[in-house]
């Protein structure tokens, strides 16, 4: 079910063990080839999915748009809240949900930049809340949820998700053909860090002048509809396990 369509005592009457699913993403560029609402349109149809999926047994509130992407701000289009002010505005959405008596909270990622905010957040709200132990905090980024054997059976390219890519190239033709600009002739990008394992800080204009990363060239409609399938059941196997915890142990 939806928050946004419900009336207040609606709310208060549901049972509080309900998951409350925050789904949150980004408006940034993604190549010369795809809107920049890119992330939150991705977003957008896997938590249509799972809320036909889950009817009342999951509430999902509206997609949070604006996300942490100062990384991409050298490419006109982009709106990026800064990450500190994001970690607070997360913290402050997980601190509503919890003053109306909610304790399973998710918030459903779509956008690489909020991983690292998203998790900050999350954990600031568990210790402010260190002594309850009805609470279950959870932060997921769709791609990472999904089975990767699953993953490496739809026949794609690339072995991972980057950006503006093979992966979210697909999604977007399968969900919009006429949002996608023509692919056909757009170079590969590829990640390289000279200095892995370590983490290296970047900037999108490091890695790439025209802001995809991947191989968008591969990407097909047929693809979209696969790896939309595969997302949607892998956040889904999450709402599940939040529907099935004990409330009480960390083992679940
Ligand atoms: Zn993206």
């Amino acid at each position: 079910m939806q928050l946004a369509e419900l009336k207040w005592p609606e709310v208060e009457a549901l049972p509080k063990q309900t998951p409350i699913v925050f789904p949150i993403a980004a408006l940034e560029q993604h190549g010369r080839h795809l809107p920049v609402f890119t992330d939150s349109l991705l977003t957008t149809e896997i938590v249509r999915r799972l809320s036909e999926r889950f009817r009342s047994d999951a509430l999902f509130a509206p997609l949070l748009w604006l996300g942490n992407s100062d990384h991409h701000l050298d490419f006109p289009g982009t709106l990026s809240v800064p990450p500190r002010t994001y970690i607070d505005l997360l913290g402050g959405l997980a601190e509503n949900a919890i003053a109306h008596g909610f304790r399973r909270i998710f918030f459903l990622n779509g956008h690489g930049g909020n991983e690292v905010p998203g998790r900050q957040a999350l954990f600031e709200v568990r210790q402010r809340h260190r002594d309850r132990r009805d609470l279950l905090l959870l932060f997921g980024t769709y791609w990472n949820l999904v089975d990767k054997m699953r993953l490496s059976q739809l026949g794609l390219t690339q072995t991972s998700l980057n950006h503006a890519c093979e992966y979210e190239t697909s999604m977007v033709l399968h969900l919009n053909s006429k949002l996608v600009a023509e692919t056909c002739s757009i170079a590969p990008v590829h990640y390289g860090n000279p200095f892995e394992p370590a983490h290296r800080a970047f900037t999108t204009k490091d890695i790439s002048a025209p802001g995809h990363v991947g191989i968008p060239s591969e990407a097909t409609v047929a693809k979209g509809a696969a790896l939309f399938e595969a997302f949607t059941d892998g956040a889904a196997d999450i709402i599940r396990r939040m529907i099935a915890w004990n409330g009480t142990d960390w083992s679940g």
